[in-house]
């Protein structure tokens, strides 16, 4: 009785960051649906998380992700994915973004 309650890291019963960052439609609930969990991959659906903890596109289960949803997200795509979910311009966009770093560390 009168346990403190595990500390909420996101709204129970999200979607699956992953089906909602690549417009995935039917969107799935995150296997974490008290919301609680601190690792990120719990904010996944399974088939998602399943492809993550392997360090696969979670798209495609592809060996190579391309581009990740943050710095140091395990939630990684490989390039044929962003195209077909999100446009060929988001990938173009995507790059653009890395060629402004590469300039950059060059100056
Ligand atoms: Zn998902
Ligand atoms: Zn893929």
């Amino acid at each position: 009785m009168n346990h403190p309650a595990a500390p909420r890291r996101r709204p129970p019963f999200s979607v699956c960051l992953a089906c909602q960052e690549y417009q995935v439609h039917p969107q799935e609930l995150a296997v974490d649906v008290e919301g609680t969990s601190p690792r990120e991959v719990d904010a996944l659906c399974s088939p998602h998380r399943a492809r993550s903890t392997e360090g696969a596109c979670v798209l495609c289960g592809n060996r190579w992700p391309w581009v990740r949803l943050h710095g140091k997200s395990v939630i990684g795509a490989c390039r044929p994915c962003v195209v077909k979910h999100l446009g060929e311009e988001a990938a173009l966009e995507v790059e653009a973004r890395w060629d402004a770093i590469e300039r950059a560390r060059r100056l």
